[in-house]
Formats: structure tokens, sequence, C-alpha cells
């Protein structure tokens, strides 16, 4: 599903507010950080960036749809406050990674973790157009090649872990690296997947919800990405 199909719109603020108005970000912090980093730097070059779609960033991937991404801040929202950490597996093209930077600040920490090496050097270079680029610069924000099944221990625990590819199960590294109190937001399942809101709580157990039906590309190994799964 998509909100709007992006006739005339052609600004970023343009698309923040189409997501405010729908009711998708509710938040003035969400829309604050959606209206700095400007994700046309995220697209590949000439690609309509504001369409409510998603797109191909090629070797396999895509750039969520703007709705998603909204989505997701929205959901983590708590969780990417100052001083904060969080992991975002599956970086693709850093949108999202600079998002969380930009919200836990330079005090906190965000990761991207990403296994398309080539996806990480050209992410890298839209993170540095970017306002999150002092982050990158400073090392509050870092992107790293590697399986993102397996989380990145040197940075844990996190207060938000945010997956953007489905996972047939959640990976069990995942859940060990969120601290207690924290959530990850993940899609599970195969071809019918659910974006799945995994809170930890204080105790150390876990509840689990279902937030909405979702459609990603699978979190799988690089060769079965490039092989086309
Ligand atoms: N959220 C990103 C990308 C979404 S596409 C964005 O909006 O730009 C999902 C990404 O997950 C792809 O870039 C894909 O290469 C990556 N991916 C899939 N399986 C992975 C794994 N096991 N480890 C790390 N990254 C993975």
């Amino acid at each position: 599903m998509r909100f709007w199909i992006g006739n005339g719109i052609n600004k970023n603020k343009q698309m923040v507010e189409h997501l405010q108005h729908y009711g998708v970000i509710s938040s003035m912090k969400v829309a604050e950080v959606m209206e700095t980093i400007d994700r046309a730097l995220f697209v590949p070059d000439g690609a309509s960036a504001y369409v409510d779609s998603p797109m191909a960033i090629g070797y396999n991937a895509t750039i969520s749809a703007p709705h998603m991404h909204a989505t997701c801040l929205q959901l983590l929202e708590q969780n990417l406050q100052p001083g904060m950490h969080a992991l975002d597996v599956g970086s693709g093209t850093g949108y999202l990674t600079a998002c969380f930077a930009i919200m836990v600040g330079p005090q906190g920490r965000a990761v991207g973790v990403e296994h398309i090496p080539e996806l990480v050097a050209s992410s890298i270079k839209n993170i540095e157009k970017s306002t999150a680029a002092p982050l990158l610069k400073e090392g509050s924000l870092s992107v790293h090649a590697g399986d993102g099944r397996q989380g990145w221990p040197e940075c844990a625990p996190y207060d938000a872990i945010h997956v953007g590819a489905a996972a047939p199960e959640i990976p069990q590294a995942l859940l060990d690296q969120l601290k207690p109190g924290g959530r990850m937001v993940i899609p599970v399942g195969n071809m019918f997947q659910d974006l799945k809101v995994v809170d930890k709580n204080m105790d150390g157990s876990i509840s689990i919800r279902s937030e909405t039906s979702v459609r990603y590309v699978p979190l799988t190994s690089r060769d079965a990405q490039l092989r086309g799964y």
C-alpha cells in the first residue's frame, strides 16, 4: 500500500507533511528528523525520492518507502532519546541509520550493519552529504559490513534495534543485544510478514506484538541475496 503517488511532490518537507496528514507521523521529533535528513541524498540519482514507494538500490535490495521509515521511527521514538544506543540491521542506503544518529545525538551511538560492502560504501557517501555528516566524522554514527543476524556486539546493549529485512524468525543474537527496557522493530515471515514490535522488559522477559503486515526483502546470506534468493 502507499499513501500518495508523488505527483507534484518534489520536496522533502512536503513528503513529511503528507506523512503527518495521513497520521503516520504524530511526533514532532520524528517530523523534524525526517525534514533534516533529505531523502533525495539516499536514493539512486534521478529517482523520485519523495514518492511513497520502495525503490530498487541494486544488489536485490530496496530503500523502504517513506511511510515505513516513518512508522519505524515512530515505534522506536522513546528508545531513540539523546544518549541512547541504536542498531540498524540491513542499513542499505543508510537513511534510517542517519535518522537514528540525529535522534540519539552526539552522546549516543547509532550503528548500521549491512552485508553488501558496496552498499556500505555508498551509504557512507550518502551520509557524508547529509546533516548527519558531523556525527559520522565524530564517531557516534558508524556503518559496518557484516552479517546483521549477529548484530554488532561492540556497541551492545541497544535501546533500539531496527531490522530492515524480513527474518524467518527473530535472531537470538539480536534479542541478546537488546537492553532491558529496549525495543526492537523487525519484519518476521517469508511470503507473508508482520512488522513485530519486540519489547525486552526490565526483568529480561520478552513481549511481542504485531504492528502491521509488511513486505520486505529477506534477511538472509549475502550469497542467497546476490543469487536472487
Ligand atoms: N533500511 C534500508 C534497506 C532496506 S533493504 C533502507 O531503507 O535503505 C534490506 C537491506 O538488508 C538490504 O540492503 C540487504 O542487503 C540487507 N541485508 C539482508 N540480509 C542481511 C544480513 N544478513 N546482514 C546484513 N544486511 C542484510
